[in-house]
């Protein structure tokens, strides 16, 4: 079976658009990975001669557990249980918000792998404003451009280095 990665953070960070990098094919035929089931975004990857697939999520708001949001947190707690690393998107332009506080109490509890990706970072890979994002207690922030394609690599070298 190959290796899950699901992409989650609040939404605008740019999950779609590395969700749009990191696969080849949307909406994997996932028939043949027992245990993923149907009603979440899945793609095939494949990476320096690795093969996995990506879920991504809408978005994450659990302060406001009701309508739309609360099915988002459902569907990004689902993309969580069933992956084998979690990639935490955040957003360099923005910096860390409240809600990605949120997100990071959340998956700090989920007791999976999680790499936290800051997204958008173009031009940015030595810069010290990424230092911020230490302080969500998730690990080294690893710089990417989902737009430009920037860092892609080493995110998945790094998502899948166990597996
Ligand atoms: P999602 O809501 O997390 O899925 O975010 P989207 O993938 O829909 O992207 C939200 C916005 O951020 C869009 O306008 C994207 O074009 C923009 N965006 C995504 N990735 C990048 C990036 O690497 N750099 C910049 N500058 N903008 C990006
Ligand atoms: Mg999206």
């Amino acid at each position: 079976m190959k290796p899950v990665i699901a992409l989650v953070g609040r939404p605008n960070v740019g999950k779609s658009t590395l969700f749009n990098r990191l696969t080849k094919s949307r909406d994997a035929i996932v028939a043949d990975f027992a245990g993923l089931t149907r009603d979440r975004h899945y793609g095939d990857g494949r990476q320096g001669g690795r093969e996995y697939i990506v879920i991504d999520t809408g978005g994450f708001e659990p302060e406001k557990p009701t309508g739309i949001v609360a099915e988002m947190a459902k569907q990004t707690q689902a993309a969580v249980a069933e992956a084998d690393a979690v990639v935490f998107v955040v957003d360099a332009r923005t910096g860390v918000s409240g809600q990605d506080h949120d997100i990071a109490r959340y998956l700090r509890s989920a007791g999976k792998r999680v790499l936290l990706a800051v997204n958008k970072a173009e031009g940015m890979s030595e810069s010290p404003a990424l230092a911020e994002f230490h302080e969500l207690g998730i690990g080294d922030p690893i710089p990417v451009s989902a737009a430009h394609g920037q860092g892609i690599r080493s995110l998945v070298e790094i998502a899948l280095q166990d597996f």
